[in-house]
């Protein structure tokens, strides 16, 4: 573990009074971010550097942790847990709600630094930072109601209690899309049950992770009860599956991953929760409010640059509207600003990386060659170094083309048609993919028939937001296994014993 500097991390605000471009800004060695391990802030040999996708320049080092890191961050967490548990479910609430009083204060700055290191709309990244707060909020209460109960005896002198226990030692994977809310939806439930978490954050997207440590240190976290694994993504991946000490993964990320996690999880049998991937169909309807529709049909689609693992993917438009509603969507969607997301009035940001701008060009021109007509954009952002693609809306695919079968994640809409409710049901449920699904419509039998019959996790009617701490969020089929959120996302962190008393 060479290379160890027990000391603090430095403050956030290093980098979120960074402005603009970063180009040409010169990398202190000596301001390369610290990880988070045994409530201690420790500098190692290896850094990864965190590139600015909108401006494709390097602006931050964070430091990464090699395999001895981790054995060490196991040892901490198990050794952390006896009297984490002990604690009463009042004060690990209270906890959380004091980390959440932190974040609240450094709002803005934790804002701006998502936006650096991922590049969303700085007002989205506030939202953002709401949210994660929300849900430390939402579990803080939750931890006093993780209660089990008493089922009726079945012979004279037994009782029965169901008991819950906290789960142990958790390792949590996030990706970079939602890097801090995404993180806080597994970290606030795991803490909240009485489990010291492993935090590994997205390669690209650190930084907030390094920030939500600083606001449970302030709060007073316990050594070993949160850490932070910041390095390789196989290595951190494999320690977590194969040391024992690791009773439960819940991992945030692609399908191709979780189901590597899933065969490298075969033979210790370790439980996994599973937050993949998705292909949200969108189907507007002949009934709907347009102006509703185009609105949230919008925000389902380009909130996050479309980054967004409940994006809507595949809009499904009814014939009869079909004009109607496209020509209102073209038009908001090239009205959309894209650019820098610290600039005034941006609504659209840059893809995380060239990679991503890579694939959504090929879908792009996949989309082309299968028959579609680009209405506006499909192409980069002209004049900017970024990862940018213009907002894009495409119509007249057909349906074998890779936009309507597989995830997107960029700006781009396509678009297509429909004659009947049960043809867009099947065509909806079409895919591996259950994550989730918009309809737009105000016909309440049309509500209930869809709310049976698609296959997702979340279904947004007339909403392109759908997600609140208060409800279960998760998939159905390849986009995964569990829920968060909600009482479930407790749950996902205890275990449930059954006690059975004779001799009463
Ligand atoms: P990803 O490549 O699967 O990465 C997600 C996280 O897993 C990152 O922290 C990554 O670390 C880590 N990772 C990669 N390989 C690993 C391994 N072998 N063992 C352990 N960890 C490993 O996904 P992404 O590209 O960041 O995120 C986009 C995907 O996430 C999309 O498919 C999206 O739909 C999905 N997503 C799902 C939800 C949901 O709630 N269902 C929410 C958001 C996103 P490195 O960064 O170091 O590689």
């Amino acid at each position: 573990m060479g290379g160890l500097i027990a000391g603090k991390g430095f403050p956030l605000s290093d980098f979120a009074g960074y402005k603009g471009s970063g180009i040409g800004m010169s990398i202190d060695r000596e301001r390369t971010r610290r990880a988070y391990l045994n409530g201690q802030w420790i500098a190692t040999d290896r850094q990864i550097e965190i590139v600015n996708p909108a401006t494709a320049q390097v602006f931050a080092r964070v430091c990464a942790i090699d395999r001895e890191h981790m054995k060490t961050a196991l040892d901490a967490a198990e050794a952390a847990f006896p009297s984490w548990r002990g604690q009463t479910a009042k004060e690990r609430g209270e906890l959380l709600h004091r980390a959440a009083d932190r974040l609240k204060e450094r709002r803005d700055e934790i804002a701006r630094t998502i936006t650096l290191e991922n590049g969303k709309p700085l007002a989205q990244s506030k939202g953002e930072v709401d949210m994660s707060e929300d849900h430390l909020r939402w579990f803080a209460g939750e931890a006093r109601r993780g209660s089990g109960r008493t089922v009726p005896h079945h012979a004279p002198g037994k009782r029965h209690l169901v008991v819950k226990t906290p789960i142990g030692v958790v390792g949590a994977i996030a990706p970079w899309n939602f890097p801090l809310v995404l993180a806080v939806r597994k970290i606030a439930p795991a803490m909240a049950a009485g489990c010291p978490v492993i935090l590994k954050p997205a390669s690209q997207t650190p930084l907030c992770a390094i920030a939500l440590a600083e606001c449970l240190e302030s709060a007073g976290v316990p050594p070993g009860v949160f850490q932070l694994a910041i390095g390789q993504a196989a290595m951190i991946g494999e320690a977590l599956l194969t040391n024992p000490i690791c009773r439960k993964i819940s991992f945030t990320g692609s399908t191709k991953v979780g189901k590597d996690l899933l065969r490298g999880a075969a033979d210790s049998v370790k439980p996994l929760s599973l937050e993949l991937g998705g292909h949200a169909p969108l189907m507007v309807f002949e009934d709907c409010d347009l102006d509703r529709a185009v609105q949230q049909t919008l925000i389902a689609k380009f909130r996050n640059t479309g980054q967004s693992c409940i994006a809507a993917n595949r809009i499904y438009v009814q014939n009869t509207i079909y004009r109607e509603f496209l020509g209102r969507f073209v038009g908001a969607v090239a009205s959309l600003r894209a650019g820098p997301g610290l600039e005034e009035g941006v609504d659209v940001g840059p893809l995380i990386n060239q990679q991503a701008l890579d694939g959504a060009l090929a879908q792009i021109e996949d989309a082309a060659n299968h028959g579609g007509r680009i209405l506006t954009g499909g192409r980069r952002l002209a004049g900017s170094p970024g990862y940018f693609l213009e907002p894009t809306v495409i119509e007249g695919m057909d349906d074998g083309a890779l936009c309507m079968t597989e995830e997107t994640f960029a700006p781009v809409a396509p678009v297509t048609r429909f004659e009947t409710e049960e043809e867009v049901i099947g065509r909806a449920n079409r895919s591996s993919y259950g994550l989730s699904a918009y309809a737009m419509t105000r016909d309440l039998g049309r509500i209930f028939r869809l709310s049976e019959q698609i296959e997702a996790g979340t279904l947004g009617i007339n909403d392109g937001a759908p997600t609140v701490s208060q409800a279960p969020f998760g998939g159905v089929k390849q986009s995964g296994w569990g829920r968060e959120l909600g009482s479930e996302g407790l749950e996902a962190f205890l275990e449930t014993k059954h006690v059975s008393i004779g001799g009463i």
